[in-house]
């Protein structure tokens, strides 16, 4: 079935209405961020047609190169203006799709001094997605969340192994801004899909920190972090370490959860072993032997980091982690939608050339 959309959309470089196929439409908002192209590409990948959502419809062109970068046409591939602050535009959005994948969220690398900033965007955008997506009766909504919304549970034992079965505790006085804005727009996706008669399936993504080929210059956080330590901006490493997940594996996995009948009302943990972050400047080193000089020497005492991080906000972002070791299980990812990951070491790697290709290091 074909659905006409009379709404103000840009299909390639022409204003106009759209047609999108009923049975292969899929929508991804946040189509700007790392995650997001990453998914686009793998939809086009399987033949689906993509409407992204954009906040500013000048960002449409570097999509269309990232999509191109990935070897995918971006014949097939739209976009649509939508703020997560505002109403107006979700329901053009969503119109006619029949799975919507939810990535946009503020992933800000240095923690604002208003929560709300993060949160108010985070969890009410959530929920205007996915009203919007029960309006027009989509099946599927894919969320992407992330791990942060399983590793900060209170009152867990020494040695516990994390798995989706846990939540974080999103009152927790120690957690940052972001922490609190995925767990809480996490747990009010899973509210509205329970108490909303009709509303779509909830697919839920929960993944760890994201490595793997950058395609642009527009940098997540993610791969920031390489930069400030490429340009010697921490000589010496937090004792921090995090569970890693590719960003190639992170969009298959979105891609199998939209059709897999398995997924509906689950989450799935995506993450493949853990890297320190003293580490990440080692693998920097091997791979960029000119930036030797730049990567962190040596772990830094965790006392010194809380110190510094009374002057320096990027800091308190990880304050939770000071030597946390996060033991967890991937299984459902294997057993329930067939995806292998690539381990950190090789994601870490990706990042790193891809950064080095693009000349951002
Ligand atoms: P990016 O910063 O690259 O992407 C974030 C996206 O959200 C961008 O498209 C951004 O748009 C959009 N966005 C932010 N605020 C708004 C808003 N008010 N209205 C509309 N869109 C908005 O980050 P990632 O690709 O890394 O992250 C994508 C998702 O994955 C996020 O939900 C993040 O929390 C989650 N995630 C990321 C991980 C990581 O390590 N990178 C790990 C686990 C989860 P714009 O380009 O206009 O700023």
């Amino acid at each position: 079935m074909m659905i006409l959309l009379e709404c103000r959309v840009v299909c390639g470089h022409r204003w106009g209405a759209i047609a999108m196929t009923a049975e292969q439409s899929i929508v991804v908002t946040g189509a700007s961020g790392l995650i997001a192209k990453h998914i686009i590409g793998a939809f086009l990948k399987r033949g689906h047609t993509v409407r992204g959502t954009l906040r500013r419809m000048d960002k449409a062109e570097d999509v269309r190169r990232a999509v191109t970068r990935l070897g995918r046409d971006p014949a097939e591939l739209s976009f649509v203006v939508a703020d997560l602050e505002e109403d107006a535009g979700w329901d053009e959005a969503v119109a006619g799709a029949n799975v919507v994948v939810h990535t946009a969220s503020p992933f800000p690398i240095a923690q604002p001094t208003d929560p709300d900033q993060v949160i108010r965007p985070a969890r009410d955008g959530t929920l205007r997605v996915l009203r919007a997506a029960a309006r027009a009766n989509v099946k599927r909504v894919v969320l992407t969340s992330s791990s942060v919304a399983i590793f900060y549970g209170s009152g867990l034992p020494i040695g516990h192994v994390y798995s989706e079965a846990d939540f974080t505790d999103e009152t927790r006085s120690d957690l940052t801004p972001y922490i609190k804005s995925k767990t809480i727009a996490e747990k009010v996706a899973w509210q509205f899909i329970k108490a909303t008669p009709g509303a779509p399936e909830l697919a839920v993504i929960n993944p760890a920190f994201v490595q793997g080929p950058a395609l642009d210059g527009d940098l997540s956080t993610s791969h920031e972090l390489y930069r400030l330590m490429a340009r010697g901006v921490y000589p010496a490493a937090p004792r921090i370490r995090f569970p890693v997940a590719d960003v190639r594996d992170v969009a298959e996995v979105h891609a199998e959860a939209a059709f897999n009948s398995k997924a509906a009302g689950r989450r799935y943990l995506v993450g493949e072993g853990q890297l320190r972050l003293y580490e990440l400047g080692r693998i920097l080193e091997r791979e960029l032997p000119d930036l030797r000089s730049k990567v962190p020497k040596f772990e830094l005492p965790d006392v010194a980091v809380r110190t510094l991080a009374l002057f320096d906000k990027r800091l308190r972002t990880i304050l939770p982690e000071l030597g946390e070791q996060k033991d967890y299980t991937n299984a459902r990812i294997r057993t329930e939608l067939g995806v292998t990951l690539r381990s950190a070491d090789e994601a870490a790697k990706a990042a790193v050339r891809s950064l080095r290709d693009l000349r951002l290091i």
